[in-house]
């Protein structure tokens, strides 16, 4: 059989390179959309070499319109389709809303909600013309429930599940299915930022009392986009310790 394709932005490192690595370990070749040069991603790219699939590096942002249709069709140039999308790139930039400024929210907005519209609107109709295709975005439990200090990034991961939805309901009917993955609080650079007291006041909204690992998020996508979720779409799967019950 031959392998399917993955376009997932911002794989280079953190949870998009678990998610990466776990797909290609199923016989799906890679392409990582990302925002630095290729030499960040290094470890990522070897990784997913050693895995055995056909891994490419395609540097972009994924907030700049055209760029990423650029991008979209020069990946079905090099790979022949998109099956898979993976919406993962996001940034935060955290501030209290009095002192939030307009470029604070363009920023965050225009990566974490608009990228993810970008790569939708431009890998859909490869998708649709294959009457296949599977969309997995990544949100957050902080798009779900709010954060003060997080107005902009909680409105853009909010934003995320409209979108979602949205597009499960237009296009369910190409064989197309949209869901998001919404995390908790995973070990990664993001989390790392965090104080050791913001840490300890997080573990007492968590019932399973730990942060969650990439692999936790990597192993929600690679079933969303599995033969066994074929009948499931426009959901938002919490895989979050059961912070947002
Ligand atoms: P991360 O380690 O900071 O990685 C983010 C990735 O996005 C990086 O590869 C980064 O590229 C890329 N990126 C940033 N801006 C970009 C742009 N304009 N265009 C293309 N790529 C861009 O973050 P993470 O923790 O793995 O988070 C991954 C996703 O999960 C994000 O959407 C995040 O909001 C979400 N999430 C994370 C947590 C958590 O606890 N970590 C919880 C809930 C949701 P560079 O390396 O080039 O900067």
């Amino acid at each position: 059989m031959e392998n399917r394709v993955a376009l997932i932005t911002g794989a280079g490192r953190g949870i998009g390179a678990k998610i990466a690595l776990t797909l290609a370990q199923d016989n799906t070749d890679i392409a990582v959309v990302d925002y630095s040069d290729e030499s960040a991603a290094k470890d990522t790219m070897d990784a997913l070499a050693a895995a055995g699939v056909t891994a490419r590096y395609y540097r972009c942002d994924v907030s700049d319109f055209s760029a990423t249709k650029a991008v979209v069709d020069q990946i079905v140039k090099d790979f022949g389709k998109i099956d898979i999308l993976v919406n993962n790139a996001g940034i935060t930039a955290d501030k209290l809303i009095m002192r939030m400024d307009e470029a604070d929210w363009d920023r965050v907005l225009g990566i974490n909600l608009k990228g993810c519209f970008n790569m939708v609107k431009h890998v859909t109709p490869y998708m649709m013309r294959k009457r296949y295709g599977r969309i997995v975005s990544i949100s957050s439990v902080v798009g779900l429930m709010g954060n003060a200090g997080q107005a902009n990034y909680a409105a853009s991961k909010a934003g995320i599940v409209g979108l979602t939805k949205s597009v499960a309901k237009e296009l369910g009917s190409r064989n197309i299915t949209a869901n998001a993955v919404a995390p908790g609080f995973i070990k990664t650079a993001m989390t790392d930022a965090l104080t050791e007291e913001q840490k300890q006041a997080m573990y007492k909204l968590i019932p399973l009392g730990a942060l969650g690992e990439t692999e936790d998020i990597a192993q929600a996508v690679k079933f969303l986009v599995s033969d066994a979720a074929r009948y499931i779409t426009g959901v938002v799967l919490r895989v979050d310790g059961g912070m947002d019950m």
